[in-house]
């Protein structure tokens, strides 16, 4: 089994060449971190993950996790995991100071997830989820809300989940029926919620659950959904728990992959009714919910990258050793071919890329935030708005590639579970499909961030990318700047089609949505990987930074012009081509 080693050069260049975290901690609210200390916390977070995350992953996969007498018992490989987690400060890194929270950039702090969850996906998931419910109930929790669970969630003491999926309800939320009755100053609930990870564990003293129910006359549809607080155990006002919440998980799915993930099923009000309590007003439950899912998205399309990252490494070390095939007379290690070393660049192209892009849009996310003048806060938002779609598809979509040539790599022993290699191609598998599958996020894409807008949004964003191609042609890339502003044209073409198809053909913009979406996210992809190979280009011109280091970014980055742009000529095609032939065929 090879090793997980944290990128820390890797991350903290792209942190500033791509993120740039140095403009983001002059932003008001920030203190000044100088590159000393981010460089010491992407240690620390290395250290921590490789000594005590990574070693778990494979264990806590085959042990898996179970139900025994209502409670979830967890994979006996991660103990003493998350309490080390939290005794390390890392819960609440990015956290309100006003809770609790260390205050950091979400920019740095998606650097830090990135390495959790390249050590154990399935451990990651259970910060990730009360991260989202931080942000929920920051956004729209009311004050005293926000003062009973806030410094518990943010400090990680307690752990919160996300319950939105019935067994009828996935994509369309619209559909849920668990109820609430009012009963006096906090309502009850009831029904089933099924797939909601983390749902149960013995690690926090509380978990915080945010469940989607419907009131009894509520309007049907997504406009009947309210949102509520259901402690595991009840919160008194000073803030200690007492009672046993009528809230169980009663069974945890046989899945693909994540094994050590516990997916529950989760039984709300079996005897008489789970006590919860509204946040905001009744009926504006999904629009709440939506703060949360929407930090999800990108945390989910960061796994991807952290996914890709340790599939890499792992196909890396095993083309490094395993021998096979001949050069000159001479028995080699199957790094030496040209077919293996395109699998293995192909990885590494392929993560870089969504790590460059993730953390652009967490730039662009943490300026939404913080920027001195309304409307720059909006600007970024609207980046924000249209990025994460393409965060959350792409590189999630990306990972399933990149997880698969990891298998390849390592031939028939990637087919077998002893390598390791077949784990990540398994836990890959999910990122596509939670959080919103690739075509819903392609409908949000093309709904919600193109139509609704007309284009700007995109435009906004194609005349940024247009600025890298620039840079890239005075930093004496021209070749690979070419390549960039071809794929460019691309999507403006491709965006151009899609808007003026709209009106007369009703099924053209959701057939065309996830084409555009892969094309919209390699082109993206593409230029933040060049920002970085800019940013190579002129620390080598300086003579500046480390040589080998700033080769081999633009070395990555030429992989990507090469080998991977040129797939946007096919997205764009096949967008062109609009819906006839896919409407063509009867159900
Ligand atoms: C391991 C795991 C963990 C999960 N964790 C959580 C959790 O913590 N909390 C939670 O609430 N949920 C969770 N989920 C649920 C997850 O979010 C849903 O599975 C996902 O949103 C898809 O819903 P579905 O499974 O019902 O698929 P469906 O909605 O039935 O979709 C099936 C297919 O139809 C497509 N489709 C559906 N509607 C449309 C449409 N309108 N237009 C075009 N295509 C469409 C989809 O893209 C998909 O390809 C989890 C699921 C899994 C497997």
């Amino acid at each position: 089994m090879s090793t997980y080693r944290a990128p820390l050069d890797e991350l903290a260049f792209t942190l500033e060449a791509t993120g740039e975290l140095s403009k983001v901690m002059a932003l008001p609210g920030f203190e000044p971190l100088d590159d000393e200390l981010v460089m010491a916390i992407l240690t620390q977070a290395g250290q921590f993950s490789e000594e005590l995350v990574a070693p778990t992953n494979f264990a806590a996969d085959r042990q898996g996790s179970r139900v025994e007498d209502r409670q979830v018992v967890t994979a006996p490989a991660l103990d003493g995991v998350y309490r080390a987690y939290r005794e390390g400060g890392w819960p609440s890194l990015t956290g309100d100071p006003a809770f609790g929270g260390q205050g950091l950039p979400h920019t740095l702090g998606f650097a830090v997830e990135e390495i959790v969850q390249s050590a154990n996906l399935s451990f990651s998931l259970l910060p990730l989820l009360t991260q989202g419910v931080v942000t929920a109930l920051s956004r729209y929790g009311s004050a005293q809300q926000k003062d009973l669970y806030l410094p518990r969630l943010v400090s990680g003491e307690w752990a919160g989940t996300m319950n939105l999926t019935e067994p009828h309800a996935g994509s369309d939320l619209g559909l849920i029926k668990t109820r609430a009755e009012r009963d006096g100053d906090h309502y009850r609930l009831s029904g089933q919620k099924i797939f909601i990870t983390w749902g149960d564990q013995p690690y926090t003293d509380n978990i915080i659950h945010l469940v989607l129910a419907r009131t009894p006359d509520a309007p049907p549809g997504v406009k009947g959904i309210s949102l509520f607080i259901v402690p595991k155990f009840l919160v008194a006002a000073d803030g200690t728990t007492g009672e046993r919440n009528d809230v169980f998980p009663i069974g945890v799915e046989h899945k693909l992959g994540i094994h050590a993930s516990p997916t529950c099923t989760m039984a709300y009000g079996d005897s008489g009714g789970a006590i919860g309590y509204l946040v905001g007003s009744e009926n504006e439950g999904l629009k709440y919910m939506f703060a949360m899912m929407n930090h999800a998205r990108l945390a989910v399309g960061l796994q991807g990258v952290a996914v890709a990252e340790r599939a890499r490494q792992h196909a890396l070390a095993y083309a490094r050793e395993r021998l096979q095939g001949s050069v000159a007379g001479e028995t080699v290690a199957i790094v030496r071919h040209p077919d293996v070393r395109r699998m293995l660049l192909t990885m590494e192209a392929l993560a870089q890329a969504g790590r460059a892009l993730t953390l652009r849009t967490m730039y662009h996310f943490d300026h939404a935030l913080h920027a001195a003048e309304p409307e720059q806060r909006k600007l970024h938002q609207q980046r924000v708005d249209l990025l994460t779609p393409l965060v959350k598809g792409w590189c999630t979509e990306i990972t399933n590639e990149v997880a698969s040539l990891g298998v390849q790599i390592h031939g028939g022993m990637g087919f077998v579970e002893e390598t390791g290699a077949a784990q990540y191609y398994r836990d890959a598998r999910i990122l596509a499909i939670y959080e919103g599958t690739t075509g819903i996020q392609a409908l949000d894409l093309v709904g919600r961030k193109l139509l609704a807008n007309r284009g700007e949004y995109a435009a906004a964003l194609l005349a940024d990318l247009e600025t890298v191609v620039a840079t890239s042609r005075k930093a004496g890339l021209a070749a690979l700047a070419d390549r960039l502003e071809t794929s460019l044209q691309l999507c403006a073409r491709a965006v151009r089609d899609v808007l003026s198809r709209a009106e007369d053909e009703p099924d053209g913009p959701a057939a065309a949505a996830c084409n555009l979406l892969m094309l919209l996210g390699t082109a993206a992809a593409g230029a933040c990987l060049m920002m970085g190979a800019n940013r190579a280009a002129a620390l080598l011109a300086a003579g500046e930074g480390d040589g080998e280091f700033c080769r081999r970014k633009i070395a990555v980055a030429r992989v990507f012009a090469e080998q991977i742009l040129p797939r946007c000529h096919a997205y764009s095609e096949a967008v062109l081509a609009g819906s006839e032939a896919i409407m063509a065929v009867d159900p």
